[in-house]
C-alpha cells in the first residue's frame, strides 16, 4: 500500500494532536463514499477524544441514512446558520471525497475563508490545492479506502473498530458499484479483507443500500428503460432523460435515480452513457463510460462539471430539451474518439 507520503501522515498526525474541535465536511449531493468516510472518520476521531462536528451540504437518500453515527450529521441545507456556527468553532477542518471547493455549493465561500488548518482526503484527479495537507491519490477505489490507509498509518489496525469498518466498507462498495468498476487494484481487496475481519456484516450492508428501494423507484426505472432510453449505436452511446412531470408522477425522492446511468452501459457496444434529470432551474447530469473515453473531460468542457475518467457529473442551465440537443450534437463532434474507444475495447 503506502500511497500516502510519510510527511503528510506525520503532518496530519501532529495537527490532530494540537486540536480538540474538528469539523468534517463532504460534498453536495453526497454519495455512499462521502457519508461512509464522514462517519468512519467521526468514529475514529471521537474515540481518540476529539469533539467532532459533521456538516453535509444537503439531503441524501434513505439508503445511506442507516450507518452508525448518522444522527450526528448536520444538514446545512436545513440549518445554514448552525453549519456556520460549527465552522466558526472548528480548530481544524477535514474535507472528504471532493477535489474542488465549489462542490460545497452554498458553503463554498465560508469554508474557503476559514483560517484554520485544513486536510483534504480524496481520490479525484487534479485537486484544487486549498488544504494544508492533501491526502490525495487516484490510485484507490474510494475515499474510504484511502482513509483506511491513513488511519492505520496513524494508529495501527486498532483504529479500525467495527463501526469504522462498517462505514468504510459502505463507501468502498458504493464507489465501486459492488466491485464492478474502480476496483482493479489488489490493495482494495486487502483493505476489504481487513474490514471483514472486524466483523462487519457485509451482506446486510449490501441490502441496506441496494435492496432498500421504494416501489415508486422501481417503476420509475422500468419507465425510463422502456420509454426514455435513447441509444446511438453509431457512437456507442446512450442516454436517459427525466423531466419534472415524470419525476412528480413517480413521487421522486432524492436518490431514486441513483444507478440508472449505469444501465445503458450493459447494452452491447455502448461505452458512454448519460442521464439528464430536470431540476428547478437546471438539469443535473451524470456521465459514465467504459474504457478510455474521459467522461470527466467531457463534463468539464461542456457541462460545468468533472469527476473521474469513467464516472463524472455536471449540470446545464439550458432547458432540458436544449440540453439534450446539445448533448446529441456533441456526440457527433466526439464521434472519432467514441468510435476509437469502442474499437480498442471490442472483444
Ligand atoms: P454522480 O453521477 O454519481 O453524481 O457523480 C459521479 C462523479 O462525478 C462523482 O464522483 C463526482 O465526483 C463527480 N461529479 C458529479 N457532479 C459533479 C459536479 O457538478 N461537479 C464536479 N466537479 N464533479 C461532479
Ligand atoms: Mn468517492
Amino acid at each position: 500500500m503506502k500511497r500516502i507520503d510519510p510527511q503528510t501522515i506525520e503532518g496530519v498526525q501532529r495537527q490532530l494532536a494540537n486540536v480538540q474541535q474538528v469539523l468534517i465536511v463532504t460534498h453536495y449531493n453526497p454519495d455512499g463514499d462521502a457519508i461512509g468516510s464522514t462517519l468512519g472518520l467521526y468514529h475514529y476521531l471521537s474515540r481518540r477524544g476529539h469533539r467532532v462536528d459533521l456538516v453535509v451540504p444537503n439531503e441524501y437518500p434513505g439508503f445511506l441514512q442507516w450507518m452508525p453515527g448518522n444522527d450526528q450529521i448536520l444538514l446545512a441545507s436545513q440549518n445554514h446558520q448552525a453549519a456556520i456556527e460549527k465552522l466558526h468553532r472548528a480548530e481544524m477542518i477535514v474535507f472528504l471525497d471532493f477535489n474542488v471547493l465549489d462542490r460545497l455549493q452554498h458553503l463554498e465561500e465560508d469554508f474557503r475563508q476559514a483560517r484554520v488548518p485544513k486536510v483534504l482526503i480524496d481520490h479525484h484527479p487534479d485537486p484544487e490545492p486549498f488544504a494544508d495537507w492533501m491526502v490525495s491519490t487516484t490510485q484507490v477505489s474510494s475515499t474510504c479506502e484511502l482513509l483506511y490507509e491513513l488511519l492505520v498509518a496513524m494508529d495501527g489496525e486498532q483504529s479500525i473498530t467495527r463501526n469504522v469498518a462498517t462505514c468504510l466498507y459502505t463507501g468502498i462498495m458504493t464507489d465501486t458499484g459492488s466491485f464492478s468498476y474502480n476496483s482493479s487494484l489488489p490493495d482494495t481487496y486487502y483493505v476489504v479483507s481487513r474490514l471483514i475481519e472486524q466483523g462487519i456484516d457485509k451482506d446486510r450492508i449490501y441490502w441496506r443500500v441496494y435492496d432498500n428501494y421504494s416501489a415508486d423507484r422501481m417503476r420509475l426505472l422500468g419507465y425510463c428503460l422502456n420509454t426514455k432510453l435513447k441509444v446511438f449505436p453509431e457512437f456507442g452511446a446512450a442516454y436517459i432523460s427525466i423531466n419534472q412531470s415524470e419525476l412528480n408522477h413517480f413521487n421522486y425522492k432524492s436518490g431514486d435515480s441513483e444507478g440508472f446511468v449505469n444501465y445503458p452501459l450493459s447494452i452491447s457496444g455502448v461505452m458512454f452513457s448519460a442521464i439528464f434529470i430536470e431540476q428547478e432551474g437546471y438539469v443535473k447530469i451524470s456521465f459514465r463510460s467504459k474504457g478510455d473515453f474521459y467522461a470527466n473531460h467531457f463534463a468539464t468542457a461542456h457541462f460545468n462539471g468533472g469527476g473521474h475518467k469513467n464516472a463524472a457529473g455536471g449540470y446545464s442551465e439550458l432547458p432540458l430539451e436544449d440540453t439534450l440537443n446539445k448533448f446529441e450534437s456533441l456526440l457527433s463532434d466526439y464521434k472519432n474518439q467514441l468510435k476509437a474507444n469502442c474499437l480498442s475495447h471490442a472483444d
